[in-house]
């Protein structure tokens, strides 16, 4: 049982217009009462829910700290379920931490990270799927994960997994309620009744875990290492797509030399964009580690960005790159670089090259940013093709999610298999019963608490 009372700044540590603090537990209200006063310097009547009062915050020694506006909410109708005060004050650093030194001195304790979306998970105002969708939510860094992770809120993957369960829940029941009462139940015909529930469900869990792909990459990311030979022009293409100056760009071969990484969010999709040394063959040897590294990366890279330079001629360096990048295993994007200069390179001959479907490709001039805004968008198109609407769509973003998801399809799979092998009745529900664990996981069903904490330590403060 929940018995104490937290407190945390919950809007942003930084100059704003308001600052908000936030109070949760079964003491608010004592909390409250004990630092805010009307004009007259009396405490305020909270007793009506639901209300905005204006008022004063007052430290331990009765001295005025700040204006503000209080909301007052009680159990269960909070986002925690709990009784909740919430005191707008400005939005000033050091006036935010001044409320909430008196908040915590009137009996407060300082909540811990994800505290309060905890809670409302604890007091099942939302199911785990829901709470995980509050911190992606937070935490979204392209319009696309906005969207998937606000169907997740709405409950869409809840209500998908609860469809689900209580389907495989049925049928459970009925093989163990035949099996104990012949007379009354019969199991006749029923393993074809199953088969055809077992196909369905195997379907729509194989639906589920096929958005993975897609929704990893849309929560995290596309994974990108840009490779070419010394001078091609890499720093210069990270720079425009930057849109600032980060890397430094020099006409020096190998001045590149370490890793840089950013993230850069363009309409529906992020790049996590890794700079790399030059590739080719050094006797320099922290340009050595550089170009090993450019390797590695790449060949883990969701996306590898190859640089040549169009105004000079094929050299040695270009051919062991495209010997390299014939082979990675993600998606190649091949970048002309320059289109500014005088055309000295064999476009043509370095395309032929590459085997099929290696051969996407596009003229930049990283200088001058032109281009820049296409590979944007031809990068988009290449990892989320068509029309993007998650408002109704389920998409699978959580590894966690996808490995439940997996265990469940496993399990599905094996009832498929007992029933062909004409496996007596009690074969199946050992398999259906791990299905229905396996799912009810993903919303927080018979989850440890290890688990629990786990998930919720990835919050910020003050959620
Ligand atoms: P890196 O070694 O592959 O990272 O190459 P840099 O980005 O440092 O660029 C090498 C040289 O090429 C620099 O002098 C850049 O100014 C020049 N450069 C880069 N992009 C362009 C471009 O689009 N047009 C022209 N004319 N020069 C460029």
């Amino acid at each position: 049982m929940i018995k104490d009372t937290i407190a945390a700044i919950s809007s942003g540590l930084s100059e704003s217009g308001i600052g908000i603090i936030r109070i949760s537990g079964p003491e608010s209200y004592d909390i409250i009462d004990r630092i805010f006063v009307n004009k007259s310097g009396k405490p305020v009547d909270l007793s009506e829910p639901n209300r905005i009062h204006y008022g004063f915050i007052n430290d331990v020694s009765r001295e005025t700290l700040d204006e503000v506006l209080v909301i007052n909410m009680r159990s269960p109708h909070s986002y925690t379920g709990e009784d909740t005060i919430e005191i707008d004050c400005h939005g000033g650093v050091l006036m935010m931490k001044r409320v909430l030194e008196a908040v915590l001195s009137a009996g407060a304790r300082a909540a811990e990270p994800g505290e309060f979306t905890r809670r409302a998970f604890l007091n099942g105002r939302m199911d785990l799927s829901r709470a995980e969708a509050v911190i992606d939510i937070i935490n979204a860094r392209n319009d696309n994960a906005l969207k998937a992770s606000g169907a997740q809120l709405r409950g869409k993957l809840s209500e998908k997994i609860r469809k689900l369960r209580s389907e495989i829940l049925n049928d459970t029941a009925f093989i163990e309620a035949a099996l104990d009462d012949p007379e009354h139940y019969s199991l006749e015909g029923f393993p074809e009744i199953l088969l055809e529930h077992v196909r369905n469900w195997s379907g729509e869990l194989e639906g589920l875990i096929s958005t993975y792909d897609r929704g990893r990459i849309i929560k995290e990311g596309v994974e990108t290492v840009i490779i070419g030979k010394p001078n091609a022009g890499k720093s210069s293409l990270l720079n425009a797509m930057l849109g600032e100056e980060r890397a430094i760009v020099t006409h020096i071969p190998g001045t590149t030399r370490d890793t840089i990484s950013e993230s850069i969010s363009v309409g529906g999709i992020t790049l996590n964009l890794k700079d790399t040394a030059g590739i080719r063959e050094t006797d320099d040897v922290v340009e050595e580690i550089g170009v090993k590294r450019a390797f590695t990366n790449a060949e883990t890279a969701d996306l590898v960005l190859c640089v040549f330079d169009l105004s000079e001629e094929l050299e040695r360096s270009d051919r062991d790159v495209l010997d390299f990048v014939k082979h990675i295993p993600g998606k190649l994007f091949i970048i002309f670089n320059k289109t500014d200069a005088e055309k000295r390179l064999d476009t043509e001959y370095i395309l032929n090259y590459l085997p099929e479907g290696k051969r996407d490709h596009l003229f930049i001039s990283a200088k001058d940013g032109l281009g820049i805004e296409e590979l944007f968008s031809v990068i988009e198109k290449l990892f989320i093709s068509g029309e993007v609407s998650f408002n109704d769509e389920v998409i699978i973003s959580s590894v966690r999610h996808a490995g439940l998801l997996r265990e469940a399809a496993a399990s599905v799979s094996e009832v498929h298999n007992s029933i062909e092998a004409g496996l007596p009745e009690d074969f199946f529900t050992i398999d259906l019963m791990a299905a229905y664990t396996a799912l009810g996981r993903i919303i927080g069903e018979d989850v440890s608490d290890d688990l629990v904490n786990e998930i919720f330590s990835r919050f910020c403060m003050g959620k």
